[in-house]
């Protein structure tokens, strides 16, 4: 048996920040940079900002529709942000994780709180935080997706979203980009290692072990 075929458990890997810190950012080049991590689709009632697809960055439903998806219990986990709803429905996520898929969440601290209390032991949680809040501001301001007053707004609660920075095992501040990057990517490398989730290595070290 040849170690880079062992079996493995997926993981939940889930990048959190302030909005406009660069989570989206950084979340894009990791799925273009590796083919073994796909993302998890959230399900929102958010009206699409430019350049954004259905059903690849959300499903984009009306409230009905999302109201629907509750009543379901399509959703792992669904919180309120900035007046609308966001979710994450459940169907491929867990059958993937047992095949050995990795999944990537962009969701906030609400979301992570509740995808750790159901499954904490395929989840690794990772946090985001801008080099300061005149910076925050700045690329909240140069993405020109959204109008001054939800500017304003996303800065209001930025503060309250950092205070959650404890609830995350990893913290990085998203000063350079390219240094960022390689951050997340050592700490995909690294949680795809552990021991935990090596599910094949018994039957290899046995294997290893057995008499000539
Ligand atoms: P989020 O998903 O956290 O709301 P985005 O990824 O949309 O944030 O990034 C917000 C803006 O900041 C974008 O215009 C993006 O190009 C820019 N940005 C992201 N990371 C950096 C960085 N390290 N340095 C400078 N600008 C950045
Ligand atoms: P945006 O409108 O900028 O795309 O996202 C706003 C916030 O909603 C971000 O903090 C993002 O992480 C969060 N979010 C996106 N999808 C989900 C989800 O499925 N569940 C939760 N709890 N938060 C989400």
């Amino acid at each position: 048996m040849a170690s880079d075929t062992l079996h493995r458990r997926g993981l939940m890997f889930i990048l959190s920040s302030p909005s406009g810190t660069g989570k989206t950012t950084i979340a894009r080049r990791l799925l273009d940079a590796d083919a073994e991590i796909s993302l998890s689709v959230s399900a929102t009632t958010r009206p699409p900002r430019a350049g954004e697809v259905d059903g690849k960055d959300y499903h984009f439903v009306d409230d009905a529709g999302f109201d629907r998806m509750v009543a379901e219990d399509d959703f792992y986990e669904w919180a309120h942000v900035f007046g609308n709803r966001y979710g994450t429905p459940k169907s491929h996520i867990r059958a993937g994780l047992k095949e050995g898929r990795d999944f990537l969440f962009d969701i906030d601290w609400q979301g992570t709180q509740q995808l750790y209390q159901k499954d904490a032991q395929d989840v690794v949680r990772v946090f985001l935080l801008p080099p300061s809040i005149d910076e925050l501001r700045r690329r909240l301001t140069g993405r020109g997706t959204d109008s001054d007053a939800v500017i304003a707004a996303r800065m209001e609660r930025a503060r309250a979203e950092i205070s959650h920075w404890d609830g995350y095992d990893y913290v990085i501040v998203n000063d350079d980009i390219d240094a960022c990057f390689a951050k997340v990517r050592g700490i995909l490398e690294a949680e795809r290692i552990k021991r935990k989730r090596q599910t094949g290595l018994i039957p290899f070290v046995r294997d290893l072990l057995k008499p000539d």
